[in-house]
């Protein structure tokens, strides 16, 4: 898995941990924004990681932008664009920018 997300002028580190806990209850990742650290863990499968680091990510977008989304919101965007990129090869080389 990749280790490092730049988002604007900073950087995110990205592990996976046996244990991802927020207030006592199992994550399947989490995001902390004072640390710029990324945790997924590492017990589900590679596509449940995937699809939770790109959940993360947008939480990165999120917090950098100062948006106020909703959980679902995030899930909807996350699961969405998903989709769109697995649906549609063509696109991930359309959007290659640089
Ligand atoms: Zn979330």
């Amino acid at each position: 898995m990749i280790k490092k997300i730049k988002l604007g002028y900073g950087t995110y580190k990205v592990k996976q941990k046996k244990n991802v806990k927020l207030q006592g209850s199992e994550m399947r990742g989490r995001i902390d924004f004072k640390k710029d650290k990324i945790e997924i863990n590492k017990s589900y499968s590679k596509k449940q990681k995937k699809v939770t680091l790109l959940h993360e990510i947008f939480h990165a977008i999120e917090e950098h932008f100062g948006l106020e989304l909703t959980e679902q919101e995030i899930e909807g965007l996350c699961n969405g664009f998903a989709d769109i990129i697995h649906q549609n090869p063509k696109l991930r080389k359309e959007l290659k920018f640089g």
